[in-house]
């Protein structure tokens, strides 16, 4: 059968549960990844973002140094470059988000409020411990907007909620039912999803105009033949890019910008990043 068809929620939960509540537990034991795995999604939104703006050629914010934003995220090194040529997301989700690796060391530079979504809750507990424990006056607490503990089969986004939606090393934990069906509430969940329905979106831009973007950062199938890989371990499949491509589509979604993660260990999987916007 089907590789996604041994996937058992309550096994990955189990296993998941029965893991360290620190980066070296989300990353399976390669905590020195971290730093490049930021790096290179904090490049890649800077190249979407650019982009959006370049095309719209509305010079929103030039891009100086005069930024007097003073994010104060955990470990904002990463985004520094980013926050300071553009203005702050509205609103972004950390989907799958473990302790919160990608929120604190990435998202919470980039966006006003990160919503997270996470089963496991002693991972969230951790994520909000530490963010409280910042000596910040309380500014990176006020970040964090909603801690929902749920998985992501069981997740609707707020229609038209958010700016990004970031998935990263969890879609393994659903079918490809689930994860079409999740990616098409995700679909809706972008801010501007609002309008394209209506008769007055935005002088006929409809969402286009938006910056709102789904990115799905997931390791590839090293299969030779491209198929999935069950493991038994975590109870997740690894796909292939192949497979990634035909659910996007599936949900009504495009492939709008991709870039392979460079700078990981050669026995690691390759990591591939899609930008999605509504087909
Ligand atoms: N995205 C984070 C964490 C990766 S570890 C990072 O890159 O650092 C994988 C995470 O997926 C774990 O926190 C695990 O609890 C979570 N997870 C497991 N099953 C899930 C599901 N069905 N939906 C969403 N997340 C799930």
């Amino acid at each position: 059968s089907a590789p996604d068809a041994s996937i058992s929620h309550t096994a990955s939960l189990q296993y998941w549960n029965s893991v360290s509540a620190d980066t070296n537990g989300m990353l399976g034991g390669y905590p020195q990844t971290s730093r490049i795995d930021l790096q290179g999604s904090s490049n890649f939104l800077a190249k979407l973002r650019r982009r959006h703006h370049a095309s719209r050629s509305t010079p929103t914010h030039t891009p100086t140094n005069t930024n007097t934003n003073t994010n104060t995220a955990a470990s904002p090194a990463a985004s520094t470059k980013q926050a300071a040529v553009f203005p702050l997301l509205d609103r972004a989700a950390d989907c799958g988000a473990g302790i919160g690796r990608i929120t604190k060391g990435f998202l919470m530079g980039v966006a006003r409020t990160v919503d997270v979504i996470e089963p496991v809750e002693k991972f969230t507990a951790e994520l909000v411990r530490e963010v409280e424990g910042v000596n910040d006056g309380g500014a990176s607490r006020a970040k964090i907007g909603e801690v929902i503990n749920l998985g992501l089969q069981d997740w609707t986004p707020e229609r038209g909620g958010y700016n990004l939606i970031w998935n990263q090393w969890c879609l393994g934990h659903l079918t490809d039912v689930q994860l079409v069906g999740y990616l098409e509430r995700c679909r809706e969940g972008l801010a501007g999803a609002e309008a394209e329905e209506g008769e007055d979106g935005e002088g006929g831009g409809g969402g286009g105009g938006r910056e709102a973007w789904i990115v799905v950062k997931e390791n590839m199938s090293t299969d030779i033949w491209g198929k999935d890989i069950f493991d038994e371990e975590d109870s997740s499949v690894t796909r292939s890019d192949a497979k990634f491509r035909g659910l996007f589509k599936e949900a009504g979604l495009k492939v709008v910008a991709e870039e392979v993660q460079r700078g990981f260990p050669k026995e690691l999987y390759p990591v591939r990043m899609y930008a999605l916007r509504p087909e």
